[in-house]
């Protein structure tokens, strides 16, 4: 018998923690950030402490008690101790691995907290993302998907309790075992081993997935983030599916097509499948995203800022298809240029920066004296292409600026035109954290007098995309018909919904065929 037990992604979208347990081992079936959790107790200011290690993220619910899995740096004094009682704490000492989808940190975050010594299975180009985002983001305690900073204690004279302070020996490595892609070129091999920050990084090399216990089957999808994979898993129950995000409507459908006659053709005991989209009718494509962001910026006046996640390449190829089409060039962030190379280390088919007349690089104004290493090899790598605020500031008409809501604090530099065009390409706020936003940029818009196009508005309480202005984002996921779709070609036995707020969908929708619906429950076990 296999047990599926759901530490995460129930009720949720994002924060998906599946552990599958059999005779033969045990895995977790992605192991991801749970954004709207965290969001019930924390803000920016109110954070998990950092010199708590694990005691925080086990107290409030945000990690599973499972004993034996996490970094032992992180377990503070006797940690254990005070959860030996508690119903869902367990010891876990053999965990096999973890089958990462993709690098989104709803999928990936929290493996920040797992041993070292665990791998991850993941595809090369899932692997490389993770770096990517790593070196070139935030160096919080929470955000070591990769690489992390072990923690030493140290007696501090005349306090009572020690301090956890980061140790200086360098940065270990996590163990990432790849399905795909182990022949690495020079460079895509130097990019993996190195080290971005002062710290040194005791570099593992990429392993292959076949030391798993399990058999194991690993099909590319189609998302909003190259490298998406779902996961098949031997269980001594039969085959077990898992999803990750997918879609059908995307210019990789073709990968998602694949995937499900190849699951269809394993008999599969059990689907875990995504709905983060059920309630979704129809999609929107990336051809017509083209065509309608084309329509609003060809005949505009001024600078065009466009916000999208520079994360989805094929959002980033409609906007730079769109600056060749309208006489601009596209200017991107350092950490995108930075997420591009790294992606061409792989992927033949991601554009070459220094090859494409059509993009720039801009460099933000306040820039840091001793930048990180990464940042200044973009600067270096990519000299001739660099642009500052004030080349933006005196030809507006020329460019198109690849900014999001986070970069809004550097137009006070660019002193964009009146009348100049926004262009929101993204998806509309699904709490109340992210409408404060969406209302504090309309603020910055009306200071700089520019115009909206595809921004939702507040309407009695609702923020909705202005009718005319819609079909400017494709999403990464499938819509309800498409979902359903994929459930009745796979045909499993037992089909569990997570990464949903909907659930309920597949039992009213697939409820005449032959599928048996189980829905999980938060830190439930399901027996298949
Ligand atoms: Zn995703």
């Amino acid at each position: 018998m296999v047990k599926l037990t759901f530490y995460g992604g129930v009720r949720e979208i994002g924060g998906n923690k599946i552990l599958l347990e059999d005779d033969k081992g045990r895995l977790f079936l992605d192991f991801g950030y749970p954004y709207s959790k965290y969001r019930n107790f924390y803000e920016e200011y109110l954070k998990p402490r950092a010199g708590a290690g694990l005691l925080d993220l086990l107290i409030m619910g945000l990690l599973p008690q499972l004993e034996g899995i996490y970094r032992t740096d992180l377990e503070t004094g006797n940690l254990w101790q005070q959860f030996h009682r508690v119903e869902h704490h367990r010891k876990l000492e053999d965990l096999s691995g973890i089958l990462l989808t993709h690098a989104h940190l709803d999928h990936s975050g929290h493996i920040s907290f797992l041993r070292e010594d665990i791998p991850v299975y993941a595809t090369a180009t899932t692997a490389f993302i993770a770096k990517a985002i790593q070196d070139s983001g935030k160096a919080d305690f929470d955000q070591q998907v990769c690489y992390f900073t072990p923690r030493i204690e140290e007696c501090l004279k005349g306090w009572k309790q020690g301090a956890y302070v980061t140790s200086s020996s360098g940065d270990h490595q996590r163990r990432f075992c790849v399905a795909d892609k182990l022949e690495l070129s020079k460079e895509a091999e130097k990019f993996w081993g190195e080290a971005t920050r002062q710290k040194k990084l005791a570099s593992q090399p990429l392993d292959d997935i076949s030391k798993c216990s399990f058999n194991l089957r690993c099909f590319p999808v189609d998302h909003s983030i190259p490298g998406a994979c779902a996961w098949g898993i031997e269980t001594s129950s039969g085959w077990v599916i898992y999803s990750g995000d997918l879609r059908l409507h995307g210019k990789r459908s073709k990968l998602t097509d694949a995937f499900m006659k190849e699951a269809a053709k394993l008999h599969p005991r059990a689907l875990i499948l995504e709905g983060t989209n059920v309630d979704k009718a129809t999609n929107v494509s990336e051809q017509e995203v083209y065509e309608n962001a084309l329509k609003a910026i060809s005949d505009a006046q001024g600078l065009v800022i466009a916000d999208f996640s520079a994360r989805d390449v094929n959002r980033l190829l409609t906007f730079m298809q769109i600056a060749r089409d309208t006489g601009r060039k596209l200017v991107i962030l350092p950490k995108d240029a930075y997420l591009l190379k790294t992606m061409q280390l792989l992927e033949s088919e991601i554009p070459d920066i220094a090859q494409e007349d059509a993009i720039v690089i801009y460099q933000e104004t306040t820039a840091s004296k001793s930048p990180a290493s990464w940042l200044r090899k973009i600067y270096q790598d990519y000299s001739g292409k660099i642009v500052l605020a004030k080349d933006v500031g005196s030809n507006q008409g020329d460019f198109i600026l690849c900014f999001s809501f986070w970069d809004l604090n550097e137009l006070p530099s660019i002193q964009p035109r009146t009348g100049s065009l926004y262009v929101f390409s993204s998806s509309e706020p699904h709490n109340e954290e992210q409408e404060m936003d969406f209302w504090r940029l309309h603020h910055w818009l009306e200071h700089f007098q520019l115009r909206a196009f595809g921004l939702p508005v507040e309407r009695n309480g609702e923020w909705e995309i202005p009718e005319a202005e819609k079909g400017l984002h494709a999403s990464g996921h499938a819509c309800g018909p498409d979902l359903l779709r994929i459930a009745s070609e796979i045909q499993p036995e037992v089909f569990i919904p997570v990464h949903s707020e909907k659930p309920e969908f597949y039992v009213d929708n697939l409820s005449d065929s032959k599928i048996k619906i189980i829905l999980p429950t938060e830190d439930g076990t399901i027996n298949i």
